[in-house]
């Protein structure tokens, strides 16, 4: 075998792990970290408390080239390897266990083009942090809900968000990516470069390659925008929910409103109105003031506030290191019997922590064609999807069957479409669901660009034979 980890693929016997980590510590800029090492165990720890997995070895690169000869040694071990980005999906798909972890974390490099209205991202950059970095220009581009996600993960999935009605998903936003592929090649996904490629990736996630930056069209933004949470008694959320069904369907696309069941610390529930207006705040004023007038809202919250403000706003709810299961679902209409089913759900909930969410979706991200991207359900309305939240190993299995429960009790308003970003270890059914028609082409790209299928730990899509 060549010593020489920039070396294309070789089919000799596996490279030893020991020889394999004397490589990367030859070669590699960033770290090596080993289950014995000072750091090793918060280190393997993702943002799931419930994921509990012993890596081999823990890879932490610093740059590009670090990535290049990270998949270089690892195709070459035979090992399990997972990718890690800001290490927030559900199902802990970016660590393994006795396999080697690929960690981008470190690769945070952002440089944003005002002219151009474009920003090169380096693939270890949280939301919260690339929200930052563009703001500091007034531009903006679509990214989740959650200032400590990862970008990498949420917009190779798709990543809709607070701007997505108004500008689609990140993936939308995606004008090119550069990427290590499994066989070792660096090369770059754009309109002109492997097209194949930058449609893949929109929405397909890690299946293709290791991308390590993303370039990003952004849009003009705030800084303050109107925002915050509208809240409801539980009591009273039956009557507002239809109303906001109503009021979400006629909505601008500027408007993005989430409905979110949720306990307060004092042990109140609540349905909280989670509101955005990705425009200016006078108009945003005009749009919102039929729901801020329905019914009698116990806080309403809604104001000119920061948009960094706004994107880490939810923080508090997801802290890293608790035990989370959910089980999410696309829905295009929201019947009154759904509205019972979500209410009769959350009554249920064991315990305080855990949520109920519909995330909106539609506006500009629906506008997109079906097989424009390999992002599938376009045009569903709401992800819908109860968060059970807990801290004691002890509550798993119950916290755990209240999430499939409610999700069983929502199945009949259901497309049948989910979301990659927000699918567990569901199986292969799950997966062809949440990409639909462009499952086939996913396979044949993935024959194209990983026919070994070395990235299999994410929503794995079959290389076609
Ligand atoms: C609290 C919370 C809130 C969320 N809110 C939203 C939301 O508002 N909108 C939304 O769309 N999604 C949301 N998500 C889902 C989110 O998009 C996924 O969890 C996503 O995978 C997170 O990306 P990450 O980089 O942090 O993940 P990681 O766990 O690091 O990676 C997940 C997978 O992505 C792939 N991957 C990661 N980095 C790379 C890379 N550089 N190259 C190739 N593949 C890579 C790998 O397959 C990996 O297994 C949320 C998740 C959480 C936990």
């Amino acid at each position: 075998m060549d010593t020489n980890p920039m070396a294309p693929a070789s089919h000799g016997a596996p490279l030893s792990l020991d020889a394999a980590v004397e490589r990367l510590r030859t070669h590699l800029a960033g770290d090596v970290l080993l289950p014995d090492a000072d750091g090793y165990d918060a280190a393997r720890l993702v943002w799931n408390g419930i994921i509990d997995k012993r890596p081999a070895a823990i890879l932490f690169c610093k740059s590009a080239e670090d990535v290049v000869q990270a998949v270089n040694v690892a195709r070459a071990t035979g090992l399990p390897v997972a990718v890690r980005g800001g290490g927030h999906n559900i199902a802990g798909a970016s660590v393994c266990d006795g396999g080697l972890v690929i960690d981008l974390s470190r690769m945070k490099a952002v440089r944003v083009d005002p002219k151009r209205r474009t920003v090169r991202a380096e693939a270890g950059l949280t939301l919260g942090e690339f929200d930052t970095a563009t703001q500091a220009h007034g531009l903006a581009t679509t990214m989740g809900v959650n200032s400590d996600t990862g970008i990498a993960g949420l917009t190779l999935g798709g990543g809709f968000g607070r701007l997505g009605r108004k500008h689609g998903l990140a993936c939308d936003n995606l004008l090119s990516a550069e990427i290590v592929l499994a066989d070792g090649r660096m090369v770059t996904a754009s309109a002109t470069e492997n097209p194949d490629l930058l449609w893949a990736i929109r929405g397909g996630g890690g299946n293709f390659g290791i991308v390590t930056a993303f370039t990003y069209r952004l849009h003009p933004l705030g800084p303050r925008i109107l925002g915050g949470l509208l809240l409801h008694d539980f009591a009273h959320a039956r009557e507002v929910l239809r109303f906001y069904r109503d009021f979400a369907a006629g909505a601008p696309d500027e408007v993005s409103a989430d409905a979110v069941f949720l306990t307060m610390p004092e042990g109140q529930r609540m349905l909280a109105l989670s509101i955005c207006y990705a425009g200016p705040v006078e108009d945003g004023e005009r749009a919102l003031a039929p729901l801020r007038a329905f019914g009698t809202p116990v806080a309403d919250m809604i104001a000119p506030v920061a948009y960094t403000g706004l994107q880490a706003s939810a923080d508090p709810l997801f802290q890293r290191g608790r035990r989370y299961y959910w089980k999410a679902q696309f829905l295009k209409l929201l019947p009154d019997a759904a509205i019972d089913a979500l209410m009769d759900g959350f009554a249920r909930a064991p315990l305080p922590l855990s949520l109920m969410v519909l995330q909106q979706v539609g506006g500009a991200i629906a506008r997109v064609g079906g097989d424009a991207t390999a992002y599938g359900n376009r045009d569903a309305a709401y992800d819908c999807f109860p968060v059970s939240i807990w801290e004691s190993p002890a509550e798993d299995e119950r916290q755990i069957a209240w999430a499939r429960d409610c999700w069983t009790a929502m199945r009949p308003f259901g497309t049948g479409g989910v979301y990659a970003n927000n699918l567990g270890d569901e199986g292969e059914d799950r997966v062809r669901a949440a990409y639909g028609p462009n499952y086939a082409r996913l396979s044949v790209l993935k024959a194209k660009y990983d026919p070994d299928n070395l990235f299999r730990l994410n929503q794995n899509i079959q290389p076609a034979r």
